[in-house]
Formats: structure tokens, sequence, C-alpha cells
């Protein structure tokens, strides 16, 4: 006879968890005492749930397993943030960050092993797609944090990997770490951070789940855009800024534009002017991140420019602010992140 997969019990919601016992015969306010075990006290092994009755545990054992991510490196920068780098059960691994702020404590998610999209800035991107995160290895990382450091209080899809290439797994992590049997965070903490899926931010603003959107533009035209973004290829700008409206429209909403400043090729005040004119009447934030080189050629814009580039922004309404550097010590800073080999993690564990 086959032997069968067991089931991704982390990935399930609430509601898939109720509907599995359901299905089984097994009442269902063991789904929320489940819940509770996987999500807020984050056990590995179905024998640590001390109030559920052996045969249930044996039937839990039997049909599901629950999802592994080995923290093998914990590293702390000098200024506070920490860079955990997690084993997945198939050995790839994954990076995720904690960035502690006065009132703020930020984690950081991947979602997927690598990241497909090719951005030419993006030590992810250059390292190309490996696979996409299960639902349960996307809130895991969260929840494992929360479970050590404790009050979490937000989270920002801007790790390894595009969100929206990996829609539903993404979807249902947020809907796992939002209910209130997990970590209860709401959803207006939450920030998806896209390279310009056009389809799917009409998907998102459809389903209109008060998630915050993040763009990530770095170019106000299309010939540039193109020059460091593949996906530029496939949505234009004037696709891009549609959909942006569309989801503004429907969520109401303010959209962060994120912006990251390269030296002499996105930097001048003609391409400030240029992105006023794109963003004049669209309700957002735009965030300048300095570009943290990974790559030789994309080199950091000179303090003074970076100045009067958020300075111009303001000054025509457009409200912007510069990002502030976390991490980078630690390679824990925007487009730092990557996977390990075996060797960079194993004199550690
Ligand atoms: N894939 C998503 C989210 C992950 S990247 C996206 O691209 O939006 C998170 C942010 O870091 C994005 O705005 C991305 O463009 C930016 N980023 C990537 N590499 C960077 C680098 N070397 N310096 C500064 N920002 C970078
Ligand atoms: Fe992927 Fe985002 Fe990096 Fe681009 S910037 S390669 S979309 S992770």
């Amino acid at each position: 006879m086959q032997k069968l997969d067991k089931l991704d019990i982390n990935s399930m919601t609430a509601d898939e968890l109720q509907a599995f016992l359901v299905m089984n015969h097994i009442p269902k306010y063991r789904s929320k005492q489940i819940f509770r075990w996987l999500h807020k006290h984050v056990v590995s092994d179905f024998t640590q749930m001390h109030n559920l009755p052996d045969d249930l545990i044996c039937f839990l054992e039997h049909s599901c397993k629950i999802t592994k991510i080995q923290p093998k490196q914990e590293q702390i920068s000098r200024d506070k943030t920490r860079k955990y780098l997690f084993q997945l059960e198939d050995d790839k691994t994954i990076e995720t960050v904690l960035i502690p702020e006065r009132r703020r404590k930020t984690i950081c998610v991947s979602s997927q092993v690598g990241c497909g999209m090719g951005c030419t800035f993006c030590a992810t991107g250059l390292q190309g797609f490996t696979r996409n995160l299960t639902a349960g290895e996307i809130a895991k990382q969260v929840e494992f944090i929360q479970h050590k450091q404790g009050n979490v209080t937000n989270v920002v899809f801007m790790g390894m990997g595009e969100p929206l290439n990996n829609y539903t797994p993404v979807m249902n992590s947020i809907a796992i770490m939002n209910h209130s049997d997990g970590i209860s965070l709401g959803l207006r903490r939450f920030t998806i951070s896209t390279c310009g899926i056009v389809p799917k931010i009409r998907q998102l603003a459809n389903d209109n789940t008060q998630v915050g959107l993040a763009v990530s533009l770095h170019a106000a035209n299309d010939r540039k855009r193109r020059l460091i973004m593949p996906a530029a290829e496939v949505y234009s700008i004037d696709m891009l800024m549609d959909s942006c409206r569309y989801y503004a429209e429907r969520t109401n909403r303010r959209i962060t534009f994120e912006y990251a400043l390269i030296a002499d090729f996105n930097d001048t005040l003609a391409d400030c002017r240029e992105l006023v004119e794109l963003l004049k009447d669209v309700n957002c934030h735009v965030n300048i991140i300095p570009i943290n080189p990974v790559v030789q050629k994309y080199q950091r814009s000179q303090q003074s420019r970076i100045k009067a580039f958020v300075d111009y922004l303001n000054k025509n309404r457009i409200q912007a602010s510069v990002r502030k550097e976390r991490g980078t010590d630690i390679e824990a800073a925007c487009g730092q992140l990557k996977q390990s080999t075996r060797e960079d993690y194993d004199e550690y564990s």
C-alpha cells in the first residue's frame, strides 16, 4: 500500500484545522487547544500537548507533521538587530531579522527560499529561486522569535522572496498570526513588500484585508526600472500605478513606495522630479533606502544627495523619509539576506 504524506498541520488556518478535526469525528473544541499548542506555545512534538487524550495524540502523530525550523545561527548587530538563520526540514536555509526600536519590535520574515525575480542589486535575487515557503514555515519564524523574545509588534514581508508570488501561503500565514489563539497580531501590523506583481496587488485589494502594502519602485520610469528589475519588463509603471491606485481606493490605505537610492543612477534632481510627477495624485509615503552595496557596481549616494532627494519630495508634498540602516554589520539589512550552505553554519551548531 502506498504510504500517504502526513498533513502539514502548522499551515492550516484555524477554520481549516477545525474542519479537518470535525471530518475525523473529533470534537470541535479540540481545535482551539491544538491551535494554541502549535502557534502560541510553539511545541515541536504532539506529546507536549498535555491536555489532549492519548488516542487523539496518537491520531495526530499518524496523520500530521509539525513544521520544523531549526535555528542554526543567531547574530546580534551593534544596533541590537538580530538575524536568525533557520534550517528547514529539507536542509534549505532562510534568514529572519528582528529589529527592535523604541516602541516597536519588527520582524522581517522570508516568504521564499531565494527569489526568482532577479533584481540586480539584491543578494537574495542573485541566488535565484529555490522554493516557496509554506504558511507554517512563514508563521513559525515569527512564533519562534515571539516565544523567545516576546513583544513582537509588527511583521514585514521584506526578507527573502517575493511574497506576492506565494500568495495563498502568505495570506494563510497572516491569518494564523492574526488569530486570537495564536500570537494575535492585528492585520494592520503586517506589511507586504512587492517588486510589483500587478495582478496580485489587485487581488490583495479585492481581498481587502487591511494588510499594508509596500511597493519597490526604485525608479520613476520604465527604462531605468527595467535596467535593475526584470519584473518591470512584464509590468510597466503605468500598469503598476493603476493597480496601486486601485488598492488605495479599495482599502483606503496609504501605500509605501520603496526607493533604493543608487549613486549616479536614480539619485539626481531630475530623477526626483520625475518621481514627484508620478506620485503626485497617490496617497503614499516614500521610503528612501540608501542602497546596501551587494554588488560593486551599485554604490550608495552621498549623504548630501540623499538629503536633497528627500527634502525635494517633502517640499513637493510627497511624504518621504530615509529608512534607518539596521543590522548592516551582520548583513541583516535590506537586500543582504541569502541562503547558506552547511559549511557556513556548521561550526556554530
Ligand atoms: N521581494 C520583495 C520584498 C523583499 S526585499 C520586494 O522586492 O519588495 C525588501 C526591500 O529591500 C525591497 O524594497 C527591495 O527592493 C529592497 N532591497 C533589495 N536589495 C537591496 C539593497 N541591496 N539595498 C537596499 N534595498 C534593497
Ligand atoms: Fe526578489 Fe525582492 Fe530581492 Fe527583487 S528585491 S530579487 S523581488 S527579494
